[in-house]
């Protein structure tokens, strides 16, 4: 084990050389890299976490004990840089309405944010998705159906909702955009949906503060559920697709500005 380990290291160190010199390609590299035995021992080690949420099961295991290739097959629930810093995530777009003024209150704010997209509405829309790459946001897979039920379907079925999202993704954004992270919808994740995200280059991204946006409890309800959980870790939930979403926005532009009187700061989910 200790030299499949050494031999993976070398492997994600060779891909990261690569990367360096061939960023756009970066896909089809951790995908090339990846051991036929990867997902066998992603499987066999990792563990479903239900909902996303909370820092227990696979999460809790250092992420260098699962050789899942150059990106992590365990749930990100940390930024990029750490410290005093949120990463705002948007779900279940991107949609004609919803997503430009999602858009705007990010711009107004200067903040980035990782958008989590239904492939046939990215498909449907390629406009919003470029303008999302272009505003510098970062792309995340959040199937192709939403069905929050896939972890109880096949490793086949699995694999089209995510491989097939994040073509319909990549397309829409031009084919130049990497799509950092994958999102199982209702956080649906299984051992074999994190690894094969991993092995295809994205992080398997959870949440930390679920602010039930999309049952639209009130923008009150909405702003007081990010003051209260924040604490418990950075990565903040939202969602700008799946139905009426003026709540969520206005919600959006009252956290962000709650967020930055209090010191935090804005960042990615670590990949
Ligand atoms: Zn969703």
């Amino acid at each position: 084990m200790a030299r499949l380990m050494a031999r993976r290291r070398n492997i994600v160190i060779a891909a990261g050389s690569l990367l360096a010199l061939a960023g756009v390609i970066s896909g089809t590299v951790a995908v090339a890299t990846q051991d036929t035995d990867g997902m066998g021992g992603v499987s066999a080690q990792g563990s479903a976490s239900p909902d996303g949420k909370g820092g227990g099961g696979a999460s809790a295991v250092p992420s260098d004990a699962l050789p899942s290739g150059p990106v992590s097959a365990s749930l990100a629930h940390e930024t990029e840089r750490g410290g005093k810093n949120v990463a705002l995530t948007i779900d279940d777009g991107p949609d004609p309405v919803w997503t430009p003024r999602t858009l705007a209150v990010l711009k107004q704010n200067g903040v980035k944010a990782v958008f989590c997209m239904i492939g046939p509405s990215a498909r449907a829309h390629p406009d919003l998705v470029k303008q999302i790459v272009a505003a510098g946001h970062r792309l995340c897979d959040h199937s192709v159906d939403h069905n929050t039920a896939m972890d109880k379907r096949s490793e086949e079925y699995q694999r089209q909702q995510v491989l097939d999202a994040k073509k319909m993704i990549e397309e829409a954004a031009g084919g130049t955009a990497a799509v950092h992270y994958y999102r199982a919808p209702g956080g649906a994740f299984t051992p074999y949906s994190r690894g094969l995200s991993a092995a295809n280059g994205m992080r398997p991204l959870g949440w930390n503060v679920d602010t039930h946006d999309w049952q639209r409890p009130g923008v009150d309800r909405i702003v007081a559920t990010v003051k209260r959980e924040v604490r418990e870790g950075p990565i903040i939930l939202f969602h700008d697709g799946g139905g009426e979403r003026s709540q969520s926005v206005e919600a959006l532009a009252r956290c962000i500005s709650w967020l930055k009187e209090e010191g935090y700061g804005f960042d990615f989910p670590k990949v």
